[in-house]
């Protein structure tokens, strides 16, 4: 249970925590544990209210409807709080704590060093005009569901106070921005109108307010509409300055790039050090493809002459095999016909325990999550609603032209479709989610490592083919190394980008030529690596490290090695990151 700590509250707390008796030697072990535990609560609540947009996302509503000013006060704030946070945390001497509590303490100081990383030297608040965006507060808190709709807009109504000011500081913040984040705010801050023009107003009508409080809802909707438009009418009259010479560059260079990596991924590894691996990854992968593709040409080609190029040839087997899929409107129903035999693969080979009172319900993605254009999402309740249900949402190919759908069903072919389900639902995604969820404290799920999630979906792609998943055709395989060299490439591509300069040209010749991709995915990639640093190497970087840490098990472990037991273990630690998974792991053998 959460209780209500108001702002008064934060230092005393802090200051209560550092003047706990420090007893060093006595009382080691359950002890510490149990005073670590108080601390690791206590900081939740703490770390919640300077963090007020990460409380949202994390589901955490008590505090939503104070407004929030993102300001140089604010800042201020925030890094005080965290130096005393770490102070405080600096008491506890982590080789006396149990190893799953040491798990949590170091969880604990990362973000806590990760927190004043970006406030202090990456500093995105400086040149990311996009980072500021009352939508998607406001749609967090219309998205509870847990409560009445009256509470929900009440809390907004509080909350859109601080519009004008969150905008003027927003403002006030911007040293030099970086053209192309310029661009999506300015996109994502007219997208958010809709919020405030349509979606509130149209929740209002029914929710039983007070004339009084509709009235009032109603003019702090005009308000927080007036300062998005005009925060988005800054952005443009910026936008003819924003040249190549006088803009900063959306590339963070080595450095950066290098420390980012460090606090984002914690991975045993430098980025540099995954670039090398992914290179010499995406050449062995290339190789196995053209030996596949080679044996499957007469099949597909029949007597076409084979070119002498191996990548040109791969790509023509390739686009054969794409030519299987199903039809556009039983998009929905092959998936929803796959889950339940990948469960019983799964059970079968004995490879996890999946909790029969957790079922995936497949649906059609509702309304109010369309046009984030992805085919297929799991949602998933957080950490502070464990009983909710976690969905599989399926966008039907409804609303594509033909052409479009064609295009996208080639992509998820008959293979590669089974491949998406593998990674977004058993035994991927969904499968960690719910043991996450159950994971032994809130720390491991809301300060969750990406590439231990990612890395287990891309994982258990590669374990359910291992385990003769698709019997072992090759034409399962080949489209399964299709499918990693992307997580592979993009590892590559994000290093390339932001540490050795590559140009358009290069990344979007890369991405066709070494990936096979089509130049429209190639398009929306060099997008995404431009707005994004860092993310897309989680992929790579997580599955390496997990697929390593389990062939160090089964070394260690020998003829007894299990599986079954490896996955369930690993899936138990939740979503700390791999490094400290390992060591809880490992030590039981
Ligand atoms: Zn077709
Ligand atoms: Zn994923």
């Amino acid at each position: 249970m959460l209780h209500k700590l108001k702002p008064a509250s934060l230092y005393s707390s802090i200051l209560f925590l550092s003047t706990l008796p420090v007893n060093p030697g006595a009382m080691a072990g359950v002890n510490e544990d149990a005073r670590f535990g108080k601390f690791r609560d206590a900081f939740i609540e703490i770390y919640w209210t300077i963090k007020p947009v990460d409380a949202l996302a994390a589901g955490v509503f008590k505090s939503d409807s104070v407004p929030y000013i993102p300001d140089t006060a604010f800042f201020g704030k925030q890094a005080r709080t965290l130096v005393g946070l770490r102070d405080s945390l600096g008491q506890f001497d982590p080789t006396k704590l149990s190893q799953s509590y040491r798990v949590d303490y170091r969880m604990i100081l990362d973000r806590i060093e990760s927190d004043l990383w970006y406030l202090v030297v990456f500093r995105e608040h400086e040149w990311n005009p996009a980072w500021y965006n009352i939508g998607f507060e406001c749609s967090q808190i219309l998205g509870d569901r847990r409560r009445p709709v009256i509470n929900r807009l009440q809390s907004i109504s509080s909350r859109l106070k601080g519009a004008t000011r969150y905008y003027e500081a927003a403002v006030a913040n911007m040293k030099i921005p970086v053209r192309e984040h310029t661009d999506l705010a300015i996109l994502q801050n007219e997208g958010s109108l809709e919020i405030f023009e349509h979606m509130i107003p149209d929740s209002m009508t029914t929710a039983g307010m007070s004339l009084q409080e509709l009235k009032l809802l109603q003019e702090r909707l005009m308000l927080a509409t007036n300062a998005i438009k005009r925060y988005v009418t800054h952005l443009k009259s910026l936008l003819p300055s924003l040249t190549e010479e006088q803009s900063k560059s959306f590339r963070i260079g080595r450095e950066l790039y290098e420390a980012k990596f460090r606090h984002d991924i914690h991975s045993k590894y430098t980025a540099e050090e995954m670039y090398q691996k992914a290179g010499t990854r995406k050449s062995e992968i290339q190789q196995e493809m053209a030996d596949i593709a080679r044996k499957l040409w007469p099949k597909y080609l029949g007597n076409t002459p084979m070119p002498d190029n191996d990548r040109a040839m791969t790509r023509m087997v390739l686009e054969k095999i794409s030519l299987e899929h199903v039809h556009r409107d039983s998009f929905m129903f092959a998936i929803e016909k796959q889950i339940p035999e990948l469960v019983a693969f799964v059970r079968n080979r004995d490879l996890l325990w999946l909790d029969p009172s957790k079922p995936l319900v497949v649906r059609r993605t509702p309304g109010y999550m369309e046009g984030s254009g992805a085919g297929v999402t799991i949602s998933a309740p957080g950490p502070y609603d464990p009983d909710g249900n976690t969905y599989y949402n399926v966008s039907p190919l409804d609303g594509y032209a033909d052409e479009m759908a064609e295009s996208y069903l080639r992509e998820y072919n008959k293979y590669t479709l089974q491949i998406l389900n593998i990674h977004e639902a058993i035994p991927g995604h969904y499968a960690q989610l719910v043991y996450a969820n159950k994971a032994p404290s809130r720390i491991r799920s809301l300060f969750g490592n990406g590439a231990t999630v990612e890395g287990w979906a891309v994982y258990a792609e590669r374990m359910m083919l291992e385990q003769g998943y698709g019997n072992n055709a090759p034409e399962m395989w080949l489209m399964y190394y299709k499918w990693h060299l992307r997580s592979v490439c993009n590892t590559m591509l994000d290093f390339g980008v932001h540490v050795l300069n590559w140009n358009e040209k290069v990344a979007k010749k890369f991405l066709v030529d070494d990936a096979f991709q089509e130049e429209a995915e190639a398009d929306g990639k060099w997008r995404r690596v431009k707005l994004t640093q860092v993310q897309l190497t989680s992929y790579f970087t997580g599955f390496t490290e997990i697929y390593e840490l389990r062939e160090e098990v089964k070394t260690l472990r020998g003829p007894s090695f299990s599986i079954k037991d490896f996955h369930s273990r690993f899936l138990s630690c939740g979503s700390a990151p791999v490094m400290y998974i390992r060591d809880l792991v490992t030590s039981d053998y």
